[in-house]
């Protein structure tokens, strides 16, 4: 199995990339952020709640991820391997990754880092505002975000750094490129 997490900044081109990625290697795409804006559109409890804590751009608390991460393994039980998208974001999410690989006998191949200064992020998420209809898509909740990542999620570099598994890719280029880039990292994991 091929279990890739696809890891950056907010607006550093994980859901692009993994777009691409999926078809090239056959794999399931798990974006959380995907599957928390469609519990928002079905306006369930979950969605709720979940709407207000990301419109200002705070982090969904773990548990709650972890059910919702959970769910969507045991509905794809045959899928060849998985990418990553948006998860994990917290360390306790990424051990708890690691455990729930390893329950269904596999295990991470490894994690490409998508590496983009932070001004280029701001300004893709700007641009991105500007027709994505999304609510955390405006300067101020996109400087929380930012710093979310960078308190909460970008120690996270660390963890898989020590396993071995961390592998950074330049992220600043056109869309072939960096996707290049990282077929050329997984295809030698
Ligand atoms: P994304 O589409 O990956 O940029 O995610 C959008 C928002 O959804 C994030 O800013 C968080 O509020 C929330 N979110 C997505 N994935 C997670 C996660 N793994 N843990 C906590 N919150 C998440």
């Amino acid at each position: 199995m091929l279990n890739i997490i696809i890891f950056g900044g907010p607006g550093s081109g994980k859901g692009t990339q993994s777009d691409l990625l999926k078809e090239k290697y056959g794999l399931f795409h798990i974006s959380t952020g995907d599957v928390l804006r469609e519990k928002i559109r079905k306006q369930t409890e979950l969605g709720k709640k979940a709407d207000a804590l990301i419109s200002k751009g705070n982090l969904i608390p773990d548990s709650l991820m972890l059910e919702i991460l959970e769910n969507v393994l045991s509905h794809h039980t045959d899928a060849k391997g998985f990418i990553f998208d948006g998860f994990p974001r917290t360390l306790p999410q990424a051990e708890a990754l690691d455990e729930l690989l390893q329950k269904r006998n596999t295990k991470l191949s490894g994690i490409v880092g998508l590496e983009v200064p932070e001004s280029i992020l701001e300004e893709r998420l700007l641009n991105r505002g500007k027709v994505s209809g999304r609510s955390d898509d405006n300067l101020e909740t996109i400087q929380k975000r930012l710093e979310v990542y960078r308190k909460q999620t970008e120690p996270l570099i660390g963890y898989y750094k020590q396993e071995g598994k961390f592998n950074g890719v330049d992220g600043v280029g056109s869309i072939e490129e960096i996707f290049n880039r990282i077929s050329t990292v997984i295809d030698a994991l």
